[in-house]
């Protein structure tokens, strides 16, 4: 669904992706891992065409039946509108929006976009409060601004929250599990599990084994300086685990 081949960005002039190829298929959970500051977060900002990353070489393909398209060429917004997601690991806050508002807005976009009718506000609640529901999120949320006195775990919640609402085709979730208390990322990894289907791709970039425990990726691949060096099963969190990233990639 999502092919990025040979992709090198810079931010102020520093090169931080070197060359990364990764091929993301319908109906898969990727893992990236890799230690801090190797451009793990630089690699879903620029796949969702965040404005401050320079583009230096590389295709980012969508894939949709026959139609291919390289989204590079494409505003963040018109990303999104073609099912590309990222759940942030700072969320923003939007003060004077409420959470409904914000989605129902971004969920009539989409649909307007791609040619189907969108919701009335009645309808529109009605589909929010069951994906509430199923995610077992407060009732408050609805009405709360989009993030603005979220702890740490409720944005990372409401980032999820957006995400079922929205149904996206390719997904990021960036550091969906920093600073979860073990409950709350039990809820998180089973909500996430619930909302991988035959048609989506999830792409978790993690630092721990926890998640995975709850969302088992079919594939697993450490980052590093920049590119994806090393890739395999569920097995190679075992083995980070145990030997640590820089052994891994000497290895390489
Ligand atoms: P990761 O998510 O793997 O921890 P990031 O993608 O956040 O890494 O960052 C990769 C590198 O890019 C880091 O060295 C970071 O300092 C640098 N970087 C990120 N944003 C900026 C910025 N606005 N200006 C300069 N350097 C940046
Ligand atoms: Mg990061």
């Amino acid at each position: 669904m999502l092919e990025i081949r040979g992709l090198k960005a810079n931010i102020e002039g520093k090169n931080i992706l070197k060359g990364v190829d990764l091929i993301l298929n319908k109906g898969e959970v990727h893992a990236i891992m890799g230690p801090n500051g190797t451009g793990k977060s630089t690699l879903a900002k620029v796949i969702c065409g965040d404005p401050n990353y320079e583009v230096l070489d590389g295709n980012v393909f969508l894939e949709e039946g026959k139609k291919r398209k390289d989204i590079l060429e494409l505003d963040p917004d018109v990303r999104a509108k073609n099912g590309i997601f990222m759940g942030f690991q700072y969320p923003v806050e939007l003060p004077g929006i409420t959470n409904e508002v914000f989605l129902h807005a971004a969920f009539n976009e989409i649909c307007e976009y791609q040619g189907v009718d969108g919701l009335d506000s009645f309808d529109f609640r009605k589909h929010l409060e069951k994906k509430m529901v199923e995610l077992n999120i407060p009732n408050d949320f609805m009405e709360r601004c989009v993030n603005v006195g979220f702890s740490g775990g409720e944005k990372k919640k409401n980032e999820i929250l957006q995400m079922a609402v929205l149904n996206p085709k390719v997904i990021f979730l960036d550091e969906m599990d920093s600073g979860l208390d073990v409950d709350s990322l039990r809820s998180m990894g089973t909500s996430v599990d619930r909302l991988r289907t035959k048609e989506n791709v999830i792409v978790l970039i993690t630092h721990y084994k926890r998640l995975l425990d709850y969302v088992e990726p079919d594939f697993v691949h450490i980052f590093y300086d920049g590119r994806i060096v090393k890739s395999g099963g569920i097995s190679l969190v075992d083995e980070i685990e145990s030997h640590g990233y820089d052994n891994l990639v000497k290895v390489k």
